[in-house]
């Protein structure tokens, strides 16, 4: 059975002590049966996928579950997304090793990581100081201290590192924040979960192609924790 399919209610199985575990190959089966089985191609993308240690960025009671085909609980509400959708939405933003990069939710800083490992400049917002403070702790620990990590609201993205060849954003909102579109350099590329459910979006491509002009592409359905600030949802939904 793939460590990605191992849950809690296993008890008293050896797979469970994360001690016992072998992340390398529980990765390795994250990326056939998760990434490649349901299509995605990008082999720069599929690297990174395999090179990024999950487990670091998930609480250490759920070590075991750090592969599974889920989101998993990171506190304050917030969820680590689902490994496939982080892999969708950098394929989706086609990165370039020069690239300027935006994420607007670092959550645990596990997207960033995997930005960074694709990207020449990562910059990433999360409106949870604390939340914040821990993924620069945890990037950190792994090397990535080159990532610049800031507590704010990410719907206003960050006007002093604009432009951005590409922003990801990891939270979704009613609409594409006017300052997130502002902020995309011409030919620059958006992944932005968006819909007037809080509760599932849309994921939409935006590419820049001039000043005015933003091509737009509907795709996947999906449901994301919601974005919180001055161009996503209020406080209350
Ligand atoms: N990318 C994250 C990871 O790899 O762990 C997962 C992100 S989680 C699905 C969405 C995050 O967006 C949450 O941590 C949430 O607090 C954050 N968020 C919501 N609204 C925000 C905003 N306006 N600015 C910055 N972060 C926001």
């Amino acid at each position: 059975m793939g460590a990605g399919r191992i849950h809690a209610a296993d008890h008293g199985s050896a797979a469970l002590n994360p001690a016992s575990m072998d992340f390398d190959a529980a990765r390795r089966r994250m990326v056939d049966e998760q990434l490649r089985a349901r299509g995605l191609r990008d082999l720069r993308v599929i690297e990174a996928m395999a090179s990024v240690p999950r487990e670091r960025f998930v609480p250490a009671d759920l070590h075991h579950r750090a592969y599974d085909d889920c989101p998993l609980p990171i506190g304050h509400d917030q969820t680590i997304s689902q490994p496939y959708i982080v892999a969708l939405m950098a394929e989706l933003l086609a990165l370039k090793s020069s690239d300027r990069v935006l994420e607007v939710g670092t959550g645990s800083g596990y997207a960033a990581a995997v930005l960074a490992e694709l990207a020449g400049e990562v910059f990433t917002i999360e409106r949870h100081a604390a939340l914040a403070q821990r993924a620069q702790r945890d990037l950190a620990a792994l090397g990535y201290e080159d990532i610049k990590v800031r507590a704010g609201d990410g719907s206003l993205g960050w006007p002093e590192a604009a432009p951005f060849d590409a922003i990801l954003v990891s939270a979704g909102g009613p609409v594409v924040p006017e300052s997130l579109r502002q902020q995309l350099a011409i030919s620059g590329r958006m992944v932005i979960p968006v819909g007037h459910d809080p509760h599932s979006q849309r994921l939409l491509r935006l590419t820049r192609r001039d000043a005015d002009h933003f091509e737009e592409e509907h795709l996947a359905a999906v449901t994301f924790v919601r974005l919180i600030g001055a161009e996503g949802w209020g406080e209350e939904g």
